[in-house]
């Protein structure tokens, strides 16, 4: 089997469920095999860990063949949510980390945190982390190295604001946040990439399919510079914003499209599955 796993950093990337590229669909073979992320943000209780059974019944071998699943549930829920669905196939993940391995910094969870209690995954620059939190591209950078320090793979996420968009300066925005939101020694095992427009975050608006097509492609075009040529086409960049089965099958078309980061529609099993699914056909 061709590793993917081919620099220093990237062989702690224990986050790769399945090698993308090659060893995705054959009938696809320059893609990297598809990822659908949900983010449950700051939603869920125990009683919610029901809704990852059922997830779990419904990733169907069909559905395995065809693409990776993982779900972030909130910090509280990551070590339960780990133990649901060892041996399912379906990856846990963090919503954020801290860059610090440990020390006084109250409430917060690192990355050998989340990878202690089974994550292999950590999303930071969530524009929701960037508005709330003020964060900029350099801690979600160091965000992103404290992921692949613990051995994570780092969802970073990037995407502009309505204004930026009217303003004509989506690629500029994109261009700057991949510069300076992704650390050395990010390869394909230890880094996606998510461009969530953040106008289209939980507001029911999504991109033309075309503009999605625009902001992949420079985001590929960047991440050639970031990681190199060979490992580029490997990268998995995910669309999120909005995406639900009613639309998930034409987004999901897009040309660099490789899944999507879903928040709303993750929360409800047949949502998730139904936005998966758009990979069986
Ligand atoms: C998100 O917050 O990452 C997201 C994509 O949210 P939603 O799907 O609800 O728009």
């Amino acid at each position: 089997m061709r590793s993917l796993v081919s620099r220093g950093d990237c062989r702690r990337g224990g986050a790769l469920l399945s090698a993308p590229g090659p060893l995705g669909d054959p009938a696809m073979p320059n893609r990297p095999r598809p990822l659908v992320a949900g983010n449950w943000k700051m939603n869920g209780l125990r009683r919610s860990l029901r809704v990852l059974g059922e997830i779990e019944q419904g990733y169907t071998p069909g559905l395995k063949a065809k693409a990776d699943l993982l779900l972030c549930p909130p910090a509280t829920l990551v070590l339960t949510a780990a133990h649901v669905l060892v041996g399912s196939g379906i990856a846990v993940g963090g919503q954020d980390c801290h860059a610090k391995e440990a020390g006084a910094f109250t409430g917060d969870v690192s990355a050998e945190m989340l990878a202690d209690a089974g994550a292999t995954f950590a999303i930071v620059g969530h524009s929701e982390r960037r508005q709330y939190h003020g964060e900029k591209d350099a801690e979600v950078c160091a965000k992103a190295a404290a992921a692949h320090r613990a051995g994570l793979a780092a969802i970073v996420c990037v995407g502009e604001t309505q204004g930026e968009r009217e303003a004509g300066r989506t690629l500029n925005v994109v261009r700057r946040q991949l510069r300076g939101s992704i650390p050395e020694a990010s390869c394909p095992a230890n880094l996606v990439v998510a461009y969530e427009p953040v106008w289209a975050i939980g507001t029911g608006l999504t991109p033309t399919a075309a503009d999605v097509a625009e902001v992949h492609a420079l985001i590929r075009d960047e991440l050639r510079r970031i990681v190199g040529k060979a490992e580029a086409a490997s990268v998995r960049i995910l669309y999120g914003g909005s995406v639900k089965p009613s639309n998930a099958k034409e987004l999901l078309a897009v040309e660099n499209v490789d899944g999507a980061l879903v928040g709303g529609a993750s929360l409800v099993a047949a949502d998730f599955l139904g936005i998966a699914g758009a990979y069986l056909v």
